[in-house]
């Protein structure tokens, strides 16, 4: 299959292009490197174009079979404090990008999607059926966009809608791995502090109704998410239908649990310091991956230790080239 890969520089994007490379597709990326980074994209067409180019979107779109689509802005804080950017490149640039898929006669979709989607919810684990109420634009962005390719059935449509847990750790190789800036996840700024790199961590509220008062969430391996994608694009193009499937191990790890594990595995102390809690973060959040497990035959196959050693291999060689 020939697949675009949009925001193929982006972390979870670079991850899916290796992956699906690998399994001998064709790969050719997309992205305006607003966030991504040309280093990630190494060995790959690359495409510097925006989202919205509908020229050089049609160019681009040349040959192509499956789109699958990362190109996102993803920092739930900035979303509240500046909507209008969220709106503007999950929505609307991506609703442009879509139409401009359906017009090139393109009808196979995979999705980067969240369990931000659910809000706070009811019930853990979280099944797909679980009422999706976002508590932040990010989350609403991302419902909006599931909602247009649900509706894009009536053309023919057919979209895998991928919700992630806490996509985490690093590629195997160590050429590939989490390079936000400003970076705000848990594990790579524990990996930091661990390095050196940082003088601490905050740890933002300790009096939470979980058994050591820290927020607990369900870190999935990169390179496990990266494999769902390859098992969507391929279910489709063998006539599968539409699915929207939770991606995550089904195991929650507390904050406090991140920084124990870092410091066992790294041998470094992580020092930290109990900070309030940072609104919009809900208590737990924990997927009941069976869905993706029955239908895709995907399943996690990546520790927690995993996730933490990848990610400091990654922190220790990106630090080595500073
Ligand atoms: N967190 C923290 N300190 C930080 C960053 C995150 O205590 O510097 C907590 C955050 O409150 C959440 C968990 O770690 O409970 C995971 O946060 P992250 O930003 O990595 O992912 P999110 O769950 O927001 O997608």
């Amino acid at each position: 299959m020939k697949i675009l890969v949009t925001g193929g520089a982006g972390y979870v994007g670079s991850h899916a292009a290796r992956t699906l490379a690998r399994r001998g597709h064709r790969v050719v990326l997309y992205d305006n490197l607003s966030t991504g980074h040309a280093a990630l994209a190494q060995g790959f067409p690359l495409i510097r174009a925006e989202l919205a180019d509908v020229a050089l979107l049609r160019q681009a779109l040349d040959g192509v079979d499956l789109v699958m689509h990362f190109a996102a802005h993803a920092y739930v804080g900035e979303s509240v404090l500046n909507p209008r950017k969220y709106f503007q490149n999950n929505v609307q640039d991506a609703l442009v990008m879509l139409n401009t898929v359906l017009d090139c006669g393109i009808r196979s979709f995979v999705f980067s999607s969240t369990c931000a989607t659910y809000g706070i919810p009811a019930q853990i684990p979280i099944s797909e059926d679980a009422p999706q109420n976002p508590v932040n634009p990010y989350g609403d962005t991302k419902l909006f966009f599931e909602r247009a390719l649900n509706a894009y059935s009536a053309y023919g449509l057919r979209s895998v809608l991928l919700r992630y847990f806490n996509a985490a750790g690093a590629d195997e190789s160590s050429q590939l791995g989490e390079l936000h800036e400003p970076e705000t996840h848990l594990i790579p700024l524990a990996l930091d502090v661990a390095a050196g790199r940082r003088d601490h961590l905050d740890v933002f509220g300790n009096d939470y109704p979980t058994p050591d008062g820290t927020c607990i969430r369900d870190y999935i391996h990169v390179n496990d998410l990266a494999e769902a994608h390859l098992l969507a694009a391929e279910h489709l193009s063998s006539g599968g239908s539409s699915l929207a499937l939770n991606l995550g191990t089904g195991q929650g790890h507390s904050v406090k649990e991140v920084i124990s594990t870092v410091e066992r595995l790294t041998g470094k102390a992580v020092r930290h310091e109990i900070k309030p809690r940072r609104p919009g973060d809900p208590p737990t959040l924990v997927a009941d991956p069976g869905r993706a497990q029955k239908l895709l035959r995907w399943k996690a196959t990546r520790s927690f230790d995993d996730i933490i050693r990848s990610g400091w291999s990654w922190t220790t060689r990106s630090a080595a080239k500073q």
